[in-house]
């Protein structure tokens, strides 16, 4: 494999953080050429200091300012939205990782797709919110779009060798969240730091609500749709609380394929990096005598309102599952600024979905107009 130039888009997140370690543990084999955070200078520091990237980009401007009076010229410093969108487009790189939070990595990832970068994706968001159109410019551009959420690394996996008339459904398996067996009467008094204590995975407090919410698999269900290209009606979802498998596709011979592993970022990760080739690492291997047994159930939808929220969306198209997700995004900080209660979660959304007018066929610009009204609609409601 020869040495891949690496823009990373979130480095001081949770994906972003695994995907440096995984790049640490591949000396020679990836290079960093720039990183791009919202606004931890803390934790980009150190990375500056081990990774040496000839750019960085922070978006938050008083945060970037900060940096340029601590760090002087070690690196160029871009600042602001313009800057992701500017480094995305100019910089020389083989490889966009897209792991920042929301709706933000959405146009730096369109100057990759036109520059027909190989596209590791970790921000649902922008899949979810103009699916269509990024995946019609992938096609134009002939930019390879590789998952790295573990669901659709998995079934990206699954489905090598296969055509895509022999797919019957794809399964996404979900872990339940921490309110898998919680009775839904007492949803309401749910709080901040119930809801963060997820039982598999650590991760960011966004996609953590998410995930109690189940909102997480709904957006995920809108993202499979768009990188496979299979209507919503053949995507499942299954709670299967060990997490141990990632994902299945069932074919119309009714066999089903599955890919397993221990629930670690860096393996997903580390595939959308060097697909089509594998590599060797140190990574824990699972030891399925250790693992019993493995158990799966049905997604309660009458609990977990937001997953109807999301397969509505889809059904609907259009800006459809750009409000869904708009509205997630306000509601869920809403709620970790203890502002609303966890069940008032789906209740804005459903409120945003009935309330906003719906686009089809939406063009960049559309979509950008519908999340702004969205947000400021959800921002009012309480
Ligand atoms: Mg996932």
């Amino acid at each position: 494999m020869i040495m891949k130039k690496i823009l990373l888009l979130g480095s001081t997140g949770s994906i972003g953080i695994n995907t440096l370690k995984v790049i640490r543990n591949f000396q020679g084999k990836f290079k960093i050429e720039a990183l791009a955070i919202n606004s931890r200078i803390d934790i980009l520091e150190p990375q500056i200091e081990e990774f040496h990237p000839k750019y960085v980009v922070v978006k938050d401007e008083e945060a970037a300012n900060r940096l340029k009076n601590k760090i002087g010229n070690k690196c160029k410093i871009l600042a602001g939205k313009s800057g992701l969108v500017e480094i995305a487009a100019q910089l020389d790189y083989d490889i966009f990782i897209g792991a920042m939070v929301g709706f933000d990595g959405l146009a730096p990832t369109l100057e990759a797709v036109k520059r027909s970068k190989r596209i590791a994706l970790a921000n649902k968001e922008t899949l979810v919110v103009a699916g269509e159109l990024v995946t019609k410019l992938c096609k134009n551009f002939n930019s390879e779009l590789i998952p790295i959420d573990s669901e659709h690394s998995a079934i990206y996996q699954c489905l090598i060798g296969e055509s895509p008339e022999s797919i019957e459904k794809l399964i996404l398996t979900a872990s339940g969240g921490p309110f898998r067996n919680k009775d839904k009467k007492l949803f309401e008094a749910i709080t901040v730091e119930e809801a963060l204590n997820h039982p598999n995975w650590k991760m960011g407090n966004k996609i953590t609500i998410d995930s109690a919410t189940l909102m997480n698999k709904g957006l995920e269900i809108i993202e499979a749709h768009w990188l496979f290209g299979i209507d919503s009606s053949k995507i499942e979802a299954v709670i299967h609380p060990q997490s141990i498998i990632h994902s299945m596709v069932q074919f119309i011979d009714g066999s089903v394929k599955a890919q397993l592993g221990l629930p670690d970022m860096k393996i997903p990760i580390q595939y959308a990096l060097t697909y089509p080739d594998r590599l060797e690492n140190n990574l824990d291997r699972i030891k399925f005598s250790n693992i019993g047994s493995l158990s799966f159930s049905e997604p309660d939808f009458e609990k977990f309102e937001c997953l109807n929220l999301a397969y509505t969306a889809i059904k609907e198209g259009g800006t459809a599952p750009c409000i869904l997700n708009a509205a997630n995004e306000v509601a869920v900080d809403k709620f970790l600024n203890k502002k609303i209660k966890f069940t008032a979660i789906p209740a804005l959304i459903n409120r945003a979905l009935e309330k906003i007018e719906n686009h089809k066929s939406p063009s960049l610009e559309t979509i950008y107009e519908c999340d702004l009204q969205t947000r400021l609609f959800v921002s009012g409601l309480n």
